[in-house]
């Protein structure tokens, strides 16, 4: 991945602070500070549990995730908000390398799945941005891991209201229906890709869709998790 990325990425400064860093999106003192998501975690929706607990958590009980497992490899925040909006908007994929390489590790510690999905995009948001940050981050995983990228598995019908600003049950019916899938992921293990873990919703619908195509199992990879309000 490293001399993929570095075909197209230019020497730069860092993000954050304008130290020269070569070819990577952040200096090493930069990188020290991102913010860590520190266990240990629910299993299922990777908020971390209080007191060393590693069972499922409250809300994961109360309203268990149409999917298995998730993992995610940092806390959304400062400064990795900012990173994840320079990939998104600003075409800086120098971030993925960074970024990706935790999620990695997580990933090759467990049993790997027989495929992964990238979240889509709508085609008329993707033809606005020019690229789906989640398939970049897919890709990534996919050459590490060795783990087959599914592509036209799953498309995104309706071109949905952004996420962010919204109530959870705003979410969940701004998102209904979105997603339609191919049978060809019948009876297959799929880790879903994408970029932040919010509410979960966008993740719920497509992973609601997957299983009604016969998917086995379904796990969530995510680069940031954002933490619910008043999470320990
Ligand atoms: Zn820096
Ligand atoms: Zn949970």
């Amino acid at each position: 991945m490293r001399s993929f990325f570095n075909q197209f990425v230019p020497a730069q400064d860092c993000l954050l602070c304008a130290a020269a860093c070569g070819r990577r999106s952040l200096c090493p003192r930069c990188e020290a500070t991102l913010p860590q998501l520190d266990g240990p975690l629910c299993p299922l929706c990777a908020q971390p549990l209080p007191g060393g607990a590693q069972h499922p958590c409250g809300e994961c009980l109360r309203h268990p995730p149409p999917w298995q497992a998730t993992l995610a490899a940092w806390r959304y925040g400062f400064p990795l908000d900012r990173m994840i909006q320079a990939l998104k908007y600003r075409h800086h994929f120098g971030v993925i390398e960074p970024l990706v390489e935790p999620l990695a590790q997580l990933a090759a510690a467990r049993p790997l799945p027989d495929a992964l999905l990238a979240m889509p995009l709508h085609r008329a948001r993707q033809r606005s941005r020019g690229y789906n940050q989640s398939l970049l981050i897919a890709r990534a995983l996919s050459g590490r891991l060795g783990v087959p990228l599914l592509h036209h598995a799953c498309r995104r019908t309706r071109d949905t209201r952004p996420q962010a600003g919204l109530t959870p049950t705003q979410r969940r019916s701004n998102l209904r229906r979105a997603f339609v899938c191919n049978p060809c992921v019948q009876g297959l293990n799929i880790a879903i890709v994408d970029d932040i873990m919010t509410s979960g919703a966008s993740l719920a619908q497509l992973s609601g869709a997957l299983s009604e195509c016969g998917a086995q199992r379904i796990e969530c990879w995510v680069l940031a998790r954002a933490l619910r309000t008043g999470a320990s």
